[in-house]
């Protein structure tokens, strides 16, 4: 992905998921690097996703997520937890508890997640895919 090609408003977003300078107008190298891990680990297994009561992955099993019943009923809350489950087992990122995991207003829940967190952290992916595609988080 090219700078070029985002808007002002989407450059906020990449800059305030991933910890980054406000004026930032690069993607660092390990995202992108994630973000393509993501990608090509969908495309090349047949992902299964189990519904049950949370979501869930488990990063030896790559063709296996699990989402919860009650999330998976509204389209774009389900694609954000399936793009975060798939980022756990394609691309290791980990969760880094209230800090780390984002909010239905699309910020995270609570303050301290650090620069060096932020692109290894599951959600941080999940929320900006689903804000540059322009969809809403509920
Ligand atoms: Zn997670």
């Amino acid at each position: 992905m090219q700078g070029g090609q985002l808007t002002q408003a989407q450059w906020a977003h990449v800059n305030y998921y991933f910890k980054l300078d406000p004026q930032n107008t690069n993607i660092p190298a390990g995202v992108i690097g994630k973000l393509q891990a993501t990608l090509d680990g969908i495309k090349a297994n047949q992902l299964k996703v189990r519904v049950m009561f949370f979501n869930f992955a488990k990063p030896t099993d790559k063709k296996l997520i699990t989402i919860a019943k009650a999330q998976i009923l509204n389209v774009n809350q389900a694609v954000r937890f399936f793009i975060h489950e798939c980022t756990h087992i394609y691309a290791d990122t980990d969760d880094h508890s209230e800090r780390g995991y984002g909010n239905n207003q699309g910020t995270y829940r609570q303050p301290g997640l650090t620069p060096e967190e932020a692109p290894n952290n599951a959600d941080t992916y999940a929320y900006l895919t689903v804000q540059l595609a322009g969809r809403a988080l509920l």
